[in-house]
């Protein structure tokens, strides 16, 4: 067991402890190489800026100001919104997959530590955020998939629930009778639903008042998906990106072309080269646009958060109407707000 727990110490807990934290408060700390700023004290952000993200800060918060680590404040910010049945794109009430099967998939990254948990296509759990900080915190792993994340979570007495709520399940059979014209199965006469596939994904980033990052991403993933499918909220560098020293990023909307990218990745590391959170999101929603040629060979979206080791906030999206521009919850000592971010092309 000893050995165990030093081996454990050894691997998990060696790279990235102290860095950052001990130079924050009172020490300037350099972003760009030029300007001087200051770290600013707790915050926690999430990308549910519309979506009941002021409620999932309030939680996160609580445990912020009253000194706890920005890892708990994640997890426990995260869950509000994954037993949200309310909430179709995340946790319990997710629409799920092309059988009717809901699969979530989510990641945290501990800044402090520099360690990360993930969890893929995780079947009945209502709160695989938290599988996933087991599997940072339980294993010698990163990512675990499918029915050994499931045999995972009921290991660690996580209790199965049906997560298919009545809510998604009409949306999926709605989608699934205006599918193909040619089968057998009718939408009632008087529907309208068509084949909307609803998007979402939360991604929460707090820092502590220790300067401390923590990042988590969670969702149901693409709707009505085929069965398996992993999308980038999991994949650490893809869905969620924190580096203790410069700061954090996470990603929603199409993951295929985030994994392509390596999109919260290339957030945090123009961060770390100077870049603004908000020049630093855009920029890789440029980058996404321009590897399909232009605007106008674009037909998906996909939105990113970020936030630098001084509390300074970006927001970029691919696609939207500038009167509803993409958000960012923000919860500091200052209360709750709602942060504004940029379209890159505007319809
Ligand atoms: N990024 C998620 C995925 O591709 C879906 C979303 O955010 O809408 O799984």
């Amino acid at each position: 067991m000893k050995d165990k727990i030093s081996r454990r110490n050894f691997l998990k807990h060696s790279a990235g402890i102290g860095l950052g934290a001990s130079f924050l408060g009172k020490f300037p700390y350099i972003i760009t190489g030029r300007k001087k700023t200051y770290f600013q004290g707790p915050i926690i952000i999430n990308s549910h800026g519309r979506r009941g993200g002021a409620e999932a800060n309030k939680v996160g918060w609580e445990i912020l100001s009253s000194g706890g680590s920005a890892l708990d404040a994640v997890e426990k910010a995260t869950n509000v919104v994954e037993t949200n049945p309310e909430d179709t794109s995340v946790g319990y009430g997710g629409l799920p997959n092309y059988e009717g099967v809901v699969e979530l998939d989510a990641s945290v990254v501990d800044g402090k530590s520099y360690n990360m948990g993930a969890v893929g296509a995780l079947r009945n759990i209502k709160t695989p955020c938290s599988v996933a900080r087991l599997v940072m915190e339980r294993t010698d792993h990163i990512f675990l998939v499918g029915e050994g994340a499931l045999r995972f979570a009921k290991m660690h007495g996580f209790k199965e629930y049906n997560l298919l709520t009545e809510k998604a399940r009409k949306i999926w059979l709605r989608w699934k009778e205006h599918l193909n014209d040619n089968d057998d199965y009718f939408p009632p006469a008087d529907d309208d639903y068509g084949l909307k596939r609803p998007t979402g994904t939360i991604n929460v980033l707090a820092i502590d008042k220790n300067g401390d990052i923590a990042g988590i991403t969670s969702t149901s993933g693409l709707a009505f998906k085929v069965p398996g499918r992993v999308g980038d909220s999991p994949i650490i560098g893809a869905g969620l990106y924190v580096d203790n020293n410069v700061g954090a990023a996470g990603a929603t909307g199409r993951g295929e072309e985030v994994i392509k990218v390596c999109g919260s990745f290339l957030v945090v590391e123009n961060m770390r080269n100077g870049m603004s959170p908000q020049k630093a999101c855009e920029d890789v929603c440029h980058r996404i646009i321009n590897n399909y040629g232009g605007p106008q060979n674009v037909k998906f979206n996909d939105k990113f958060i970020a936030i630098n080791k001084n509390g300074e906030i970006g927001c970029a999206a691919i696609r939207g109407r500038k009167e509803r521009p993409p958000t960012v919850a923000v919860r500091d000592a200052n209360g709750e707000r709602t942060y504004k971010g940029k379209y890159i092309i505007e319809v």
